[in-house]
């Protein structure tokens, strides 16, 4: 972690949970980066305070507004980016913010289905593009061989309960929309890592496994991993990645998971 050294990161859904936690460590590290940008809805609420109480001490943490589900929020806030970042790249995208919505065979609805799969989809689809100008970038301006996530990389917040073949917590809840979404953006990854290879992006999908958010805790169970574990994981898995992960879909500690 200590050698894993980045200019800068960008965070969506970054005032709780596990984006809150990506973006404190990414600040707490020995190294940190020039730039973190924390993006989330509404900077001014009071769901946000923490977010706003790190960035009075950080001078290098911007939070920026983005509404996943609005393709001019997110315009508008590749824009700020970009102004903040005077000509370099970004190099590392976490699409992070999701939702889940509790639902069965017999219950889930056209409004459940298309709301989820909007803001797990279809947003880190229109968030990755938008800032793809500034990854090529990143990566252009990189001396590094082959592919990392110190040079450019897309690394989309996934979810094991996604995998087709594991089904993950199947008895804990059907939460059909989610697994829908999350199926659909691990492929959204791979076609992701095959457009993206020869401009020098890595793209891979991460499970951060079951984790004591909000989120984690929603369907009347308390998760077993803390936020600080998981984020700490992953941060650590992120350094190992290279060329032979790109188009993944691995777990916090990067074991490999079926799809
Ligand atoms: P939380 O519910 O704690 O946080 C979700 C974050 O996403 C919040 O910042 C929320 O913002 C943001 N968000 C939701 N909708 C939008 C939107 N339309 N536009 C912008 N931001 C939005 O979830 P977690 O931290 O647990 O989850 C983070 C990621 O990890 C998700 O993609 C989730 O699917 C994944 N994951 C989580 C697991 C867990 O056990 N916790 C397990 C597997 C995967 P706001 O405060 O404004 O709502």
């Amino acid at each position: 972690m200590a050698g894993f050294i980045i200019h800068s990161v960008l965070v969506t859904g970054a005032n709780r949970g596990i984006g809150l936690e990506l973006v404190k460590q990414f600040l707490g590290k020995s190294n940190p980066p020039e730039w973190v940008f924390a993006t989330c809805r509404d900077p001014e609420g009071v769901q946000a305070q923490e977010l706003q109480n790190l960035a009075s001490r950080h001078p290098n943490l911007v939070i920026v507004v983005l509404e996943i589900t609005d393709p001019a929020s997110i315009k508008a806030a590749a824009v700020v980016v970009e102004e903040h970042l005077k000509g370099s790249g970004l190099n590392l995208l976490i699409n992070n913010a999701g939702i889940v919505r509790q639902s069965t065979l017999e219950t889930e609805s056209l409004e459940g289905m298309s709301l989820v799969y909007t803001t797990n989809v279809t947003g880190p689809l229109l968030v990755t593009q938008a800032f793809l100008p500034l990854l090529k970038k990143a990566a252009q301006g990189s001396n590094q061989k082959g592919l990392s996530c110190s040079k450019a990389a897309i690394v989309n917040i996934s979810s094991e309960c996604g995998s087709i073949q594991n089904v993950y917590l199947w008895h804990i809840g059907q939460a059909l929309s989610y697994r829908c979404s999350k199926a659909a953006l691990n492929m959204l990854t791979k076609c992701q890592s095959l457009g993206y290879r020869d401009n020098g992006i890595l793209s891979v999908a991460v499970h951060p496994g079951w984790v004591q958010t909000d989120m984690g805790n929603s369907a009347a169970f308390t998760a077993p991993m803390t936020v600080d574990v998981s984020v700490r994981e992953i941060l650590n898995m992120l350094t190992t990645l290279s060329e032979k992960d790109n188009g993944t879909f691995v777990d916090w500690e990067g074991k490999v998971l079926p799809w």
